[in-house]
């Protein structure tokens, strides 16, 4: 294949990944809302776990997205210098999102900001969002993509602590935007939480704490824990299954943090909604590729 051919072969995979995962959650997650189902006992609780099961069911079968917020495409992109498309990629993305668009189809959902009119592609300035992490001596390509929709990037918060706030501060900043906007972003919520010296900093931990399975575990004991106490506090506010109330407001709590400034803590939160559409693919360099987040899916 000689490179126009190996950049039409990813932009159409990139653009069949991307559709799929507008209609078929990943795995981790419908695992989730499965077990999620069970644990509830309300019968409204259990009803709306039941027509979730039944959206899933008929977005697949009648190949439609399961949400008709499909968001605006994020991708975080874990790329090595010797990927052979590394320098096409951006270019490539940007064409993989106006093919999905129009294949899946998306909801057209990039409006220009300040000129207020919609691109009708789903592209603009800017947009899809690219987050890049260059990994020398590597030759793949590692992606996630994400759809960030409205009512889910809602609760979005990021601010800079005082100095004494500590963990309590950390803590209270957390249970303050659940307890406010939590029931905007259709629960159960996974809820992404960084922390690091400044605001963006902390943001962009908050969205890539979105890009971890749920059930994974923050490597450091003490960051681990705080992820668990979280999950407890964030259920206890008891927003149930579409904010309707009920034991289980979280499908998880993610917490992703850098080294910070000692005087200072940076935190964000970043959520995602029970149609947690988020995508996971590798490729290696002669474009053979392995999907993390969904089984079973040829493209
Ligand atoms: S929060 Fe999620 S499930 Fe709810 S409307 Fe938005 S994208 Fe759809």
């Amino acid at each position: 294949m000689d490179k126009q051919e190996q950049v039409e072969q990813l932009t159409n995979y990139v653009a069949h990944f991307v559709a799929h995962t507008a209609k078929v959650l990943p795995d981790d997650v419908i695992a989730k809302l499965d077990e999620l189902a069970e644990k509830e006992d309300s019968p409204l609780s259990k009803t709306i776990y039941q027509t979730m099961k039944l959206n899933q069911k008929l977005a697949k079968e009648l190949n439609r997205p399961s949400c008709q917020d499909t968001g605006v495409m994020q991708f975080i992109v874990r790329c090595g210098t010797n990927f052979p498309l590394i320098n096409e990629l951006e270019v490539l993305l940007k064409e993989a999102v106006i093919r999905a668009t129009q294949q899946a189809p998306l909801r057209h959902n990039s409006v220009e900001t300040f000129d207020e009119y919609n691109t009708g592609k789903n592209v603009g300035t800017g947009t899809p969002t690219i987050f890049w992490e260059i990994v020398p001596n590597s030759d793949e390509l590692d992606l996630y993509t994400y759809m960030a929709g409205g009512g889910c990037s809602l609760p979005g918060k990021a601010m800079v602590l005082m100095p004494g706030a500590g963990y309590e501060g950390v803590t209270k900043f957390v249970l303050d935007v659940m307890t406010s906007y939590g029931l905007n972003a259709c629960p159960p919520l996974l809820v992404g939480v960084g922390v690091g010296t400044s605001v963006e900093v902390a943001a962009l931990h908050a969205k890539k704490a979105l890009m971890r399975p749920i059930g994974s575990h923050n490597p450091n004991k003490n960051a681990a824990l705080l992820e668990q106490l979280l999950e407890d506090g964030i259920n206890k506010i008891g927003l149930g299954p579409q904010g309707l109330g009920g034991k289980y407001s979280v499908m998880g709590v993610n917490v992703e943090n850098s080294a910070r400034h000692p005087s200072v803590i940076g935190v964000a939160v970043n959520v995602g909604c029970w149609s947690h559409r988020r995508g996971h693919i590798v490729f290696d360099k002669n474009l053979n590729y392995k999907i993390l987040s969904h089984s079973g899916v040829t493209l």
